[in-house]
């Protein structure tokens, strides 16, 4: 048997190999039966999210209905599919963990393992960790929306699993108390890969049956049965989560000439939270990329998507480098500053009440929606960094409660440029812009 889990780095695989010997799993304690007795149904359609009376002013990202994406999603799929023979195939059972990759397009551990097996279980460990609180100031770790969030991506993933002759295993708890667990059901050793090279999308088969048997697969958790309290957005952009909507989103149209833009839900591709969630690879977004340029034009909408792209890539390589001393007040250089922690300072921040209404307007609408624009983010991290003088881990605290896209390597790698931690230049940045993200304008002096 063979346990198999992306990594967190976008271009990397981590892989456990586990030798093969047949068993059933077993079945749910009591504890585990009772968080999931009462689960959301996967394959119905998702509840609409905002309360009616504000309907009129919600934007609902992807902007089209239910059927429209499921189709869209499907066209797309069929693209990137293919239906190989069973011939070279391995033997035994393979797990694949899912994490932060939930998705059945370009998923490399899942084609790796359907590869290599008779077999694929695919296991997703609701880890109640993730619902605790922020490690320094004690904010609620996961906010309301982005739990739903993630509840929606899991509900498509089950489902599109489903489609393909599969199924998705779901437990409460430690995924490393879980997954040697199983792996011991099974008798395992371990052994781990990496690989950094950018490829094309894999073509998923079109099934990955069959499944072994399994007593109770589990359900998708409810967001009370994650004990976060339920929030409707009430105004601006409603995200929907999930592989699906992901897939219907239209995003190469006038992407450059809008992308510094902060209002409403078409100035900028809107891919980070599905792409933070995984439920939509990046190299996805490459290939339509390219083949748009081939099949259409290049113009500068189709350039700067892939380089902002790299940002990405950037911040999660950086973070191999640096590790977790990019949580640390100092950075990774041990800047040493003093900050505030004043409280009241730091609550007009985060609840949009500091008077500047550029400033409360963006707190708002994270709060409200659990997005803001790029320009806003960097605007409101330097004023809560530079004018209020307030410790930077607060903000990037509050960024990761909220953000539907948080993503550590990306909101601690920006937060640390922002405070003047650079990684580049081995020198501060407040040198050079009014906002102190030097990095950032740089490239912006440079497209103007
Ligand atoms: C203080 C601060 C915190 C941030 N925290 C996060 C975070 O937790 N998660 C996150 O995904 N992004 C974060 N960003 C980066 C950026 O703001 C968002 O990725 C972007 O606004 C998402 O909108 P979009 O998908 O429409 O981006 P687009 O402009 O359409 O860009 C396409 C993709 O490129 C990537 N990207 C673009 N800019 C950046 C960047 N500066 N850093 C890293 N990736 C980038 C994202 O994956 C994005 O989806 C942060 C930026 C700042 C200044």
């Amino acid at each position: 048997m063979a346990i198999l889990c992306s990594s967190v780095p976008s271009l990397s695989l981590k892989k456990l190999i586990i030798p093969s010997k047949p068993s059933l799993i077993s079945p749910h304690s009591n504890h585990l039966a009772n968080f999931f007795q009462t689960m959301s149904s996967v394959l119905m359609k998702p509840e609409p999210r905002s309360s009616p009376s504000a309907a009129a002013t919600i934007h609902q990202v992807p902007g089209l209905d239910y059927d429209e994406i499921d189709r869209i999603a499907e066209e797309t799929f069929q693209r990137y599919s293919t239906s190989p023979s069973r011939i070279g195939r391995g033997g035994g059972i393979a797990i694949v963990w899912f994490r932060n990759d939930l998705r059945v397009l370009d998923n490399e551990a899942l084609y790796e393992a359907w590869l290599s097996s008779h077999m694929v279980l695919p296991v997703y460990c609701v880890d109640p960790r993730l619902f605790g609180t922020t490690y320094y100031f004690g904010f609620p770790k996961t906010g309301a929306l982005r739990a739903q969030f993630l509840i929606d991506c899991l509900a498509d993933l089950k489902k599109n699993l489903i489609k393909r002759g599969l199924n998705l295993l779901i437990r409460e708890g430690k995924p490393e108390e879980i997954l040697p667990s199983l792996a011991k059901d099974f008798g395992a050793h371990t052994s781990v890969e990496a690989k950094c090279t950018i490829r094309c999308c894999i073509r998923t088969p079109n099934s990955l049956g069959p499944p072994p048997i399994v007593g109770d697969w589990g359900c998708v958790p409810s967001i009370n049965q994650l004990g976060v309290p339920l929030q409707n957005v009430s105004k601006g952009m409603a995200f929907l989560g999930g592989e699906n909507a992901a897939l219907s989103r239209d995003f190469l149209k006038i992407y450059k000439e809008t992308r510094n833009g902060m209002l409403g839900p078409d100035y900028s591709t809107k891919f980070s939270p599905w792409l933070a969630s995984g439920s939509l690879s990046p190299r996805f977004i490459h290939e339509e990329v390219k083949r748009y340029e081939k099949e259409r034009q290049a113009n500068n909408s189709t350039y700067w998507i892939l380089f902002e792209l790299m940002w990405r890539d950037y911040f999660r390589f950086l973070s191999l480098k640096y590790g977790n001393s990019l949580f640390h007040i100092g950075g990774p250089r041990k800047v040493e500053h003093r900050w505030s922690q004043d409280k009241n300072l730091f609550e007009s921040w985060r609840d949009g009440l500091t008077g500047y209404p550029l400033i409360d307007a963006n707190m708002k609408e994270l709060s409200t929606t659990g997005f803001m624009s790029n320009r806003g983010r960097q605007i409101v991290c330097s004023f809560l960094v530079r004018d209020m003088g307030i410790d930077w881990r607060m903000g990037a605290e509050w960024f990761e409660t909220c953000l539907l896209d948080y993503d550590p390597c990306s909101n601690y790698g920006n937060w640390t440029y922002g405070a003047g931690e650079p990684h580049l230049h081995g020198s501060s940045h407040s040198h050079s812009c009014v906002f102190g993200f030097c990095l950032h304008e740089d490239i912006l002096l440079k497209r103007a």
